[in-house]
């Protein structure tokens, strides 16, 4: 789709098919022809240079970063957990199966 039938349709975005200047064959967006990737990308650029310049910035990333091992590692322990446990109440079960059929 060319970017003159977006405008008529008033889309948001649309894909030509043909590579940007950095070859992405990319969604762009309607009121200024720019390719998405090459903005995820810029702002991506962006983001960590400002970070870089800006300690205070750099702290927080490192914390929301730390935050997010901590949130998933706690999630896979929950999990392990559970498994312990539903192995535990397993075999419990099965013991005392056992012990039925000896008559105890
Ligand atoms: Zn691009």
């Amino acid at each position: 789709m060319e970017r003159s039938e977006a405008v008529e349709k008033g889309l948001e975005f649309y894909n030509t098919g043909r590579p940007c200047k950095r070859n992405h064959v990319s969604d762009r967006r309607t009121d200024s022809a720019a390719c998405e990737e090459c903005h995820k990308e810029r702002s991506k650029k962006e983001y960590h240079e400002k970070i870089r310049s800006n300690p205070e910035a750099m702290r927080r990333h490192s914390e929301r970063i730390r935050d997010l091992r901590r949130k998933q590692s706690a999630e896979l322990l929950a999990e392990k957990m559970q498994r312990k446990r539903t192995i535990a109440k397993i075999s419990d079960g099965l013991r005392r199966e056992y012990d039925g059929d000896l008559g105890r």
